[in-house]
């Protein structure tokens, strides 16, 4: 989460689950006393929006793409949770929709939020505070884990180069640049993060290409060399080559 305090308002990137509303609150507090004007969220998986209810009715107008829209608005199958994730309550819905990209003047700053097609989903913002100089790209990065990535709501692993390549792009090296998971971030790290997925990318398409179905890749461990570093955390190696493998 990220959040641009100003004399009459905040501006919020994602909202965070729910149960976590108490802490929030108390370090939106910490920062200054005015309450969140806008939240924008980064995409629509439920870890980022499903604070959006309680941040609504405390005032926040909600923005994020189209397609996050349409994702909180229907029951959303998502496989690889084995989970349906219901239609949020209207209150809870974004209001204010991107489509390609727009510019917000707050608080003395200038920000720029962006979409670039499909990446981690269908309906990704990538959002950045000109003055501040803080990219936020949700989970179009992860800083040193491997990535999920939402085959079935638009993602892919080509396109999610693309989105590491844009942000490469946008940021300097002064740049602080904001994950979706992990610590905070240098544009250095989202070059090696841009790295790692085009090379287990090429490795995992040279075997789909010799006819290797997806058990045989995962045994052949295209990964190894990343998987100590970047295997740790919730998508494990096997799993980071099946979101690979899907989107190839
Ligand atoms: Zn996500």
């Amino acid at each position: 989460m990220v959040v641009l305090s100003g004399d009459r308002g905040k501006f919020l990137v994602d909202a965070g689950i729910s149960v976590s509303e108490g802490k929030v609150r108390a370090a939106l507090n910490e920062i200054g006393p005015t309450q969140v004007t806008y939240l924008i969220n980064t995409h629509w998986h439920w870890d980022h929006t499903d604070g959006n209810g309680w941040l609504h009715d405390s005032g926040a107008t909600i923005v994020a793409h189209q397609n996050t829209l349409k994702h909180l608005s229907q029951a959303t199958q998502v496989d690889d949770w084995n989970w349906t994730m219901p239609p949020v309550p209207t209150g809870a819905r974004p209001t204010i929709l991107v489509n390609d990209s727009t510019t917000f003047i707050f608080a003395g700053d200038t920000i720029h939020v962006n979409h670039y097609g499909p990446g981690h989903t269908d309906g990704d913002l990538s959002i950045y505070f000109e003055k501040a100089d803080v990219l936020a790209l949700g989970d179009t990065f992860w800083n040193g884990y491997y990535p999920f990535i939402d085959n079935q709501d638009g993602g892919n692993i080509n396109d999610a180069i693309k989105w590491a390549d844009k942000a490469i792009e946008c940021a300097t090296d002064k740049t602080i640049v904001v994950p979706g998971h992990g610590p905070e971030g240098t544009r250095s790290q989202l070059i090696e993060f841009r790295n790692m997925l085009a090379t287990v990318r090429d490795d995992v398409a040279v075997l789909k290409r010799q006819g290797k179905l997806l058990d045989e890749v995962i045994a052949a461990k295209p990964s190894a060399t990343f998987d100590e570093k970047w295997g740790r955390f919730v998508i494990d190696p096997a799993h980071f080559i099946r979101l690979v493998y899907a989107g190839l």
